[in-house]
C-alpha cells in the first residue's frame, strides 16, 4: 500500500535552484508522487517546476506544473483554487520556499528592502499559502502542514542573521498554528534540514575562495556523520510528517541533520 494514497499534495517551491538541480522541494514532491499522492507543483520558475513535473512523470506519478509568487496572497488564491478544481481537494501543504540574504554580512549590511523580501519570502509566505489553503482542509476536518525551515533557526552562524531570524519565526508559527488548529485535524510540523548538499547553497563557495570542491570537502568534514545530508533525506522525513502514520504528531521541528545540531 502507498503511504498517501488518495491524498493530495501541494509542494511551493517544487523547483530547483539551476533548474536541473535536486534541491529539497523537487525531492519531496518526487517521493509523495511515488507515495501515490497527486502533487501540485507551486514554483515561481515554472520553467523549473515543469522539470520535476517530467521527473515525475517519467516515473509515471500524477502531478501538474503551477506558476506562482507565494509571497503574493492573490496568486496563493489562485493555487487554491486551481488545485480544487484539478484534485477536488488540499490533504498535504508543504512549504519548501525559502531564500539566503543576497550578500552575507550583519545588520549594518542589510537595507530595509532586503530585511522585507527575505522575511517575506521565508516567512509571511508560510503565513499566506497557509491561510489561503486552511478553509479548504478546516471544512474536511483534516490536513497536514509542513515547513521547511533550517538548523539556522537553532545554530547562528555570522552573516547569515536574517536568515536565522526568518527560520526562527518559521519554527515558532509552525507550533502556533498546530496549537491554534489541533483540535480542528489539522497537523502542523517542519522540517530544519542541516548542512545539505543541494544546488541551494552553492553559492556558499564564496566562504571558500570559490572553490567548490574544497566548500564540499570542508562542509562535509564539519557535518558529524562526515557528510552533508541529500535532499533525498528531507524529502523521506516530510513523507513521514506529512503521512497518517503521524497522525499524532503535531507542532513538531525535526532536525534532519545527520546529528550537526547535537554539537
Ligand atoms: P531550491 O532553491 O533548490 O528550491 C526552492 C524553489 O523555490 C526554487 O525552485 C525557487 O524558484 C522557488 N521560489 C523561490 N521564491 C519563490 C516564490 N516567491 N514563490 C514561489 N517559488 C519560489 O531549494 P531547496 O533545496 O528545495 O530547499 C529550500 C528550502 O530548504 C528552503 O526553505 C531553505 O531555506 C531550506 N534549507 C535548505 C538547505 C539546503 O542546503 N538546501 C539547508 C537548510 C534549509
Amino acid at each position: 500500500q502507498k503511504r498517501l494514497k488518495g491524498k493530495v499534495a501541494i509542494v511551493a517551491g517544487a523547483g530547483s535552484t539551476g533548474v536541473d538541480g535536486l534541491g529539497n522541494g523537487k525531492a519531496s514532491a518526487v517521493v509523495y508522487a511515488r507515495e501515490g499522492a497527486s502533487v501540485m507543483l507551486v514554483d515561481l520558475n515554472l520553467e523549473a517546476a515543469e522539470k520535476t513535473r517530467q521527473m515525475i512523470e517519467q516515473e509515471g506519478g500524477t502531478c501538474f506544473a503551477f506558476q506562482a509568487n507565494v509571497r503574493q496572497r492573490s496568486d496563493c488564491e489562485a493555487m487554491v483554487q486551481k488545485c480544487l478544481q484539478e484534485y477536488g481537494q488540499i490533504d498535504i501543504l508543504h512549504n519548501n520556499v525559502g531564500v539566503e540574504p543576497k550578500t552575507f554580512g550583519g545588520v549594518l549590511n542589510t537595507d530595509d528592502a532586503e530585511w522585507d523580501r527575505v522575511i517575506n519570502v521565508n516567512l509571511k509566505s508560510m503565513f499566506i499559502t497557509s491561510s489561503a489553503v486552511l478553509p479548504s482542509m478546516l471544512e474536511r476536518g483534516s490536513g497536514a502542514i509542513l515547513n521547511i525551515s533550517s538548523v539556522s533557526a537553532e545554530r547562528l552562524s555570522p552573516g547569515l542573521f536574517l536568515y536565522c531570524v526568518s527560520k526562527a519565526g518559521v519554527n515558532t508559527l509552525t507550533k502556533a498554528m498546530a496549537l491554534d488548529y489541533a483540535d480542528k485535524g489539522i497537523r502542523v510540523n517542519a522540517i530544519m534540514p542541516g548542512l545539505m548538499d543541494t544546488p541551494m547553497v552553492e553559492r556558499h563557495k564564496e566562504f571558500y575562495g570559490g572553490d567548490r570542491e574544497k566548500m564540499r570537502q570542508l562542509r562535509n568534514e564539519r557535518a558529524p556523520m562526515k557528510r552533508m545530508g541529500e535532499a533525498w533525506d528531507v524529502a523521506n522525513a516530510a513523507l513521514f510528517l506529512v503521512s497518517d502514520e503521524a497522525k499524532y504528531i503535531t507542532g513538531q521541528v525535526l532536525a534532519v541533520d545527520g546529528g550537526y545540531l547535537c554539537k
